[in-house]
């Protein structure tokens, strides 16, 4: 029997109320685990909670749970940050964690990437950990098959997302997949050093490729709290999402500007022929402001869009760091 080392990555945003209650959900599951005869591996358990910047007492939660791991010989690692960075910044800063090793030791087997409000059920660590082990993927991931609970709108925009996601972008990203992720240890590397400041996970790990095997889940409702996506959140996460993966809308915009010149030109010239056989035409002011209004409008839309990519290379030039650090008890990457 192996014994595997696995890194339970949970970013936290004020989630005071559920992080003694996720640590156990999850603890009992890895007791369950163990005592399970149906594994071929032993897995051993350690925590790294990212607190994204928490205005409520999430940190001092977290430091408990770390002076309880102490007790029970589980490593509970964390990480604060000086402000709230996104959800996106505390899993990239988790998983750079977990792909360098704690305090420059040997970096654990795999990783588990999950919301503290226990909405991804911890029961299904069971279920990602056989799977791997029978099918030998590199990571397993969590799928939602229901939306119930959630806002009607908000289910449909997610569906419309992921059609044009999946239409326009070069990579595939499963309807319903949800930020719940067992990954193996090449793959945590991978994901790591993407070295994009402006992240969209769902597309990175999509990106990076390897071998995925899915697990469902039906939609629990959170623990206690609100989420914590507003409607505007939400929407830049989508455009940022698609931004980052798609470089279509670039092209077809200059396709469609090609076009636009070429059946101009056309019409120009059709249009002096007009004038030189049947002299001058009745002035139409109304359809000359149409297509002032009309092209006008195009280009600044267009040129909004072009702005977006400009954009972002503008921001990534900056080499910002993705998050900064505040608080941790982990000892500076070797
Ligand atoms: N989260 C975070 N930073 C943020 C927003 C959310 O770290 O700025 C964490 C949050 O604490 C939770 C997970 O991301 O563990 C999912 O957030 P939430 O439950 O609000 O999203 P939903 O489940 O509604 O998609
Ligand atoms: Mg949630």
């Amino acid at each position: 029997m192996n014994s595997k080392r696995v890194d339970i990555i949970v970013p936290c945003y004020n989630e005071e109320p559920n992080i003694e209650a996720f640590f156990e959900n999850v603890q009992a599951v890895s007791a369950k685990i163990s005592e399970d005869a149906g594994f071929m591996n032993s897995y051993d358990f350690s925590y790294i909670f990212v607190d994204d910047g928490s205005t409520d007492g999430t940190l001092e939660q977290i430091k408990l749970v770390a002076e309880r791991g102490v007790e029970d010989l589980t490593a509970v690692k964390y990480i604060s940050f000086s402000r709230n960075f996104g959800k996106e910044a505390a899993m990239f800063a988790g998983i750079k964690a977990s792909a360098s090793g704690p305090e420059g030791g040997t970096p654990s087997d795999l990783a588990i990437i999950m919301d503290a409000d226990l909405q991804h059920p911890p029961e299904l660590i069971i279920e990602m950990l056989k799977k791997m082990e029978e099918t030998g993927c590199d990571t397993v991931a969590a799928r939602r098959v229901t939306r119930k609970g959630e806002p009607r709108i908000r289910s449909a925009f997610a569906r419309l997302f992921y059609k044009i996601m999946n239409k326009y972008c070069e990579i595939e990203i499963a309807d319903g997949a949800v930020d719940f992720r067992l990954m193996n240890h090449a793959m945590v590397k991978a994901v790591a050093a993407m070295p994009e400041t402006q992240r969209f996970s769902k597309g990175i790990f999509a990106w990076v490729g390897f071998d995925t095997q899915w697990v469902e889940f039906q939609n629990v409702k959170r623990l206690s709290g609100e989420s914590k996506w507003s409607v505007w959140k939400l929407t830049k996460y989508a455009i940022d999402g698609f931004i980052d993966f798609a470089d279509s809308p670039l092209k077809f915009v200059g396709a469609f500007g090609g076009v636009i010149a070429a059946g101009s030109a056309i019409y120009l010239i059709v249009e002096i022929i007009k004038v030189l056989i049947m002299g001058k035409d009745t002035p139409g002011y109304a359809s000359t402001i149409c297509l002032i209004l009309f092209f006008g409008g195009m280009i600044i839309a267009i040129l909004g869009l072009i702005g977006e990519y400009i954009g972002r290379m503008y921001m990534e030039t900056k080499r910002r760091p993705v998050y900064i650090k505040k608080d941790s008890n982990i000892e500076e990457d070797k």
